[in-house]
């Protein structure tokens, strides 16, 4: 159970991690407007593209249509809140005694 739960934390993490990337490099009220495109050809990214973690490492880190690298620093972001995430979530687990269940 504490697997899925840091699992969960890291993914959760991850997500906020990207969006907080983006919010950073392209402020506020872009990333706030629809969903997340390729910057460089404009193609609107299905959802299993935007996994927390799991999609660049997946796509090697470029799109899947035009081979556009995607931004390194994003998923710095993205492994950042995840890492950090996880970490909280498994000191909670670790304080409450529920790591080992
Ligand atoms: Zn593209």
């Amino acid at each position: 159970m504490a697997v899925v739960v840091v699992v969960f934390a890291a993914l959760f993490g991850g997500a906020f991690g990207s969006f907080a990337g983006v919010v950073a490099s392209r402020g506020l009220a872009p990333s706030l407007g629809g969903r997340s495109q390729c910057d460089s050809c404009a193609r609107t990214l299905a959802w299993y593209e935007l996994v927390p973690l799991v999609s660049f490492p997946a796509l090697r880190g470029r799109c899947r249509t035009c081979r556009a690298g995607i931004g390194w620093r994003t998923y710095i972001w993205e492994v950042g809140g995840g890492v950090l995430a996880a970490a909280i979530a498994l000191t909670v687990l670790l304080i409450t005694g529920r790591a080992g269940s």
